[in-house]
């Protein structure tokens, strides 16, 4: 039988569960132990690397080599309480620093109410929406925008928000595509009271100047060496369609259904390459307001919100080839979803934080002479101001635009 055991730096011993067939990485792993914190020794003193099988003959001690109170943290993740389908957890931080991990089980009607007060108190904190708002959102049918319209068009209605128009927009070339995702995009804006508009494949061509269909441009720059650029031209253009369709219906705010995973995983990558990233949950880009009342609602409880409302799980469809690629983005979602399981509720210190910071560094913007985006000059650039976005930069060297 292996005994493995953790020391800690006041020489007492924690019996750790050690499985046949783990390594010593997933034995630290498994009891909240992060493998760069410590130094495993088996026998006497020989140490063993983190992937080493651990021998069931043999005795293992990690040592820890950090300073900080490992069995106090520990004690924080160790539950068993499976009373509930969700348990969702809050890492408190007090003023004095006292950390208390705040656990509420909570029952599908209960976790779609508690999104929906988020959802509400996120909105009028940060003001995101008052009477007389005419407010575009991009409906693709999936359980991001799904849930979104709902969530609006009940704070509409809670809060008798009786002027506060909302444009629901699909792009048409879902239409061949997920035919069942656009059939069910119409059905609930028509539910919900919500204006429904298909916006026509063409559009796009239009706005960027294009040869040929923006699906097809984004298929042929998968064969090329710009390929991890795909995903970005596609969020890039679907932005800027919806701003046309923002002027054409008169609205100067437009929301998107980010979540706290998709905010926070842009916030690593803005934190490890020097972008910057606009404000959370609201941005002025240009003439245009995003608002991003989802911010504060990671993605198991919109999963949850929508399951509850609409009777069944979200299809999860099959990820276009571009959102494989490139793989970093793959990676700093990873890290999101780590960063919510050992500190659930981070996005509030985090996104309070970049506010601030953002604040003090005020976005300056260029309008593209080509689709009229207003783009955020990143001070990291090298290269100056060349006219043109980088997505119009990139369509234009592989010869998509019309001069
Ligand atoms: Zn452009």
């Amino acid at each position: 039988m292996t005994t493995f055991s953790l020391l800690d730096r006041r020489g007492g011993k924690h019996s750790l569960i050690a499985q046949p067939g783990d390594t010593v990485a997933s034995v630290l792993l498994r009891n909240h132990i992060p493998p760069t914190s410590v130094l495993t020794y088996s026998g006497q003193e020989r140490i063993v690397v983190d992937d080493h099988v651990i021998d069931p003959e043999q005795t293992y001690e990690a040592r820890l080599i950090e300073g900080y109170d490992l069995a106090g943290i520990r004690r924080l993740f160790e539950s068993r309480d499976s009373s509930a389908a969700y348990i969702r957890r809050r890492l408190s931080v007090a003023s004095d620093g006292a950390l208390a991990m705040e656990r509420a089980p909570l029952d599908l009607p209960s976790a779609a109410a508690h999104v929906d007060t988020m959802v509400r108190e996120t909105i009028n904190e940060f003001k995101l929406m008052s009477d007389g708002d005419r407010v575009v959102l991009g409906l693709s049918g999936g359980v991001d925008s799904g849930s979104l319209l709902m969530l609006l068009a009940a704070h509409r209605e809670a809060e008798e928000l009786a002027d506060v128009q909302i444009e629901a927009a699909t792009f048409q070339d879902f239409d061949s595509k997920w035919s069942e995702t656009f059939d069910f995009a119409a059905a609930l804006a028509a539910k919900h009271g919500v204006r429904h508009h298909v916006l026509e494949a063409g559009l796009a061509e239009e706005v960027f100047h294009l040869n040929r269909p923006i699906a097809q441009i984004l298929m042929l720059l998968m064969e090329t060496e710009d390929a991890h650029f795909a995903m970005y031209a596609d969020h890039h253009s679907t932005r800027r369609v919806l701003e046309v369709f923002a002027d054409r219906v008169g609205a100067r705010k437009i929301a998107l259904g980010l979540h706290t995973t998709d905010l926070l995983a842009g916030m690593m990558n803005a934190h490890t390459t020097g972008f910057t990233m606009g404000q959370v949950p609201s941005r002025t880009v240009g003439p245009y307001e995003y608002i991003l009342p989802l911010a504060f609602t990671p993605k198991r409880e919109l999963h949850l919100y929508y399951t509850h409302h609409t009777g069944h799980a979200p299809k999860q469809t099959t990820p276009n080839q571009w959102e494989f690629n490139p793989t970093d983005r793959n990676f700093y979602y990873y890290l999101a979803d780590q960063l919510q399981w050992s500190w659930p509720g981070i996005e509030t210190w985090m996104f309070t934080a970049h506010a601030q910071h953002a604040a003090a560094h005020p976005a300056v913007f260029k309008e593209c002479e080509n689709c009229g985006a207003s783009v955020s000059l990143q001070t990291m650039a090298d290269a100056p101001w060349a006219g043109v976005c980088d997505v119009c930069a990139l369509l234009d060297k592989h010869g998509w635009i019309r001069h």
